[in-house]
């Protein structure tokens, strides 16, 4: 039988807030275990939340550059459920109002086709401690530091067919919160994780099959091989006459293997209820209005701007302007060096392959844009030439030196001095009789066999433009 897979994804972010969600604790990652942390998200006794505002604004922020409505009305609710990390038995969240509602994006997809992938609802709520395997005791120990940290869930709409669409679907939402700076979106830390909910249908079936939530899923390796795992999974199940069972489940990237943790529960499973202790949101239509005013612009327009304004690629630009990091690196290079084409070309090929083979973040590229500036500047000049430029660029990388301190100490300036290179060419011309009878018989591959020998004999340093000049004048 055929099936069709059916994919929702629930993102976690947490806010780049300096203080956390109810209290003033900071809300720095790492530090010595359980000394972020006060009476209030620890849950003591007494201590009462006070909601931080900067967390309202971040959230309607996201939402709004997500296309969502933002409701003017909305408040917050207690999830009860026990865990060791969640010294309150509840987290507060938001069930029935949340902050944002309706949106959703155009992703484009690898074989060219743009699809719409709909946003349900965003909601703020805390995120909970952090429970650590202690070796030495062999005991688990809780450290509270993360307890409180605000977070937005971005969950989607089941639009994603494919583990394609869901990892088009997380690039696009991290870029855009990365553009509003709302969170710093470090996967490998946990400040971005994805919870995938996938189900099969026959092909043809309207109601959805049963679905399973494989959770904190932290790269986007992890959401893709996760995904195809688990649709072969439930296909196997469904082909040998099984039922898939609604539940929770975790994956393993290091092994490949996905594993049940717990059967899924529903959401009145958590008694859900007003938290008594905060007040209702109630939002502004001037303050919706002024944040709509200020915010940065967006992936989108600024991959239009590039398309229209400088004249790149459609595909260059949407490649560039997927991070912000990268895209902000183009925009400073291309301001210092005024060649936006030839620092688009350079990012296309060179940089985008440097950041894969060493593993790199656009933001810890080994240079920086000015430096890089610097080098297509002595192209520009003619100072260098294209060929040496990406042996200086290597250079660059490898000794942390400045071009133009590379081209000084290897002396790799390029010769544009004509009288020089007429005595290379004339040498070189008058040495390949062979070569002047091809070319006067028509074969032109002769003239770049002569270029070339002259380009050699100039260890690559001459001038292209003019070794064929002067080559081609000789021939005449
Ligand atoms: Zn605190």
């Amino acid at each position: 039988m055929e099936y069709e897979v059916i994919i929702g994804i629930e993102v976690h972010a947490e806010l780049s807030t300096k203080t956390k969600i109810y209290c003033g604790c900071t809300t720095e990652f790492g530090g010595d275990p359980n000394t972020h942390c006060c009476p209030v998200c620890t849950g003591q006794p007494g201590a009462l939340p006070v909601l931080n505002e900067k967390v309202v604004e971040y959230a309607v922020k996201a939402g709004l550059a997500t296309g969502c409505t933002i409701t003017r009305n909305s408040k917050q609710d207690r999830k009860n459920y026990f865990y060791p990390d969640l010294p309150k038995a509840y987290q507060i969240s938001q069930y029935d109002l949340p902050l944002c509602v309706n949106g959703g994006f155009d992703v484009t997809l690898k074989d060219g086709t743009t699809k719409h992938l709909g946003i349900t609802r965003i909601h703020i709520e805390e995120d909970a401690g952090k429970l650590v395997h202690d070796t030495y005791t062999g005991g688990t120990l809780v450290d509270l530091n993360r307890a409180g940290v605000p977070l937005i869930e971005i969950v989607s709409e089941p639009d994603m067919r494919s583990a394609e669409d869901a990892v088009a679907y997380v690039e696009k939402l991290k870029g855009i919160l990365e553009y509003i700076g709302v969170s710093d979106c470090k996967m490998q830390e946990g400040s971005l994780r994805a919870d995938v909910n996938l189900s099969l249908r026959p092909v043809g079936q309207k109601e959805f099959g049963t679905r399973t939530e494989t959770k904190n899923l932290n790269s986007f390796r992890a959401i893709e091989h996760s995904i195809n795992f688990e649709i072969q999974r439930q296909k196997e199940v469904l082909e040998s006459g099984g039922t898939v069972y609604q539940e929770t489940r975790r994956w393993d990237e290091a092994e490949g293997m996905g594993y049940s943790m717990r059967t899924k529960e529903d959401a009145h499973d958590y008694r859900y209820f007003p938290e008594p202790d905060l007040m209702p949101i109630k939002l502004s239509e001037e303050y919706i209005e002024n944040i709509k005013n200020n915010l940065p612009e967006l992936p989108e327009a600024r991959k239009a701007r590039y398309v229209s304004e400088l004249n790149l690629p459609e595909y260059d630009a949407g490649i560039i302007t997927s991070s912000k990091a990268l895209s902000d690196f183009f925009e400073e290079a291309s301001k210092e060096c005024e060649n936006p084409k030839a620092v688009s070309n350079w990012i296309m090929t060179d940089i985008i392959r440097i950041a894969r083979e060493q593993d790199l973040d656009y933001a810890n590229l080994p240079f920086t844009a000015k430096s890089f500036a610097s080098l297509i500047k002595l192209i520009d000049a003619g100072t260098i030439s294209n060929s040496i430029a990406k042996k200086v660029f290597e250079d660059m990388i490898s000794t942390g030196k400045e071009a133009e301190e590379i081209v000084k100490e290897k002396g790799l300036m390029q010769i544009s001095d004509e009288g020089a290179i007429k005595e290379v060419v004339d040498r070189v011309v008058e040495a390949n009789p062979q070569s002047i009878a091809d070319y006067k018989a028509g074969k032109d591959r002769a003239l770049g066999f002569l270029v070339g020998q002259c380009m050699k004999e100039l260890k690559g340093k001459g001038n292209p433009q003019i070794i064929n000049k002067l080559v081609l004048e000789h021939l005449k």
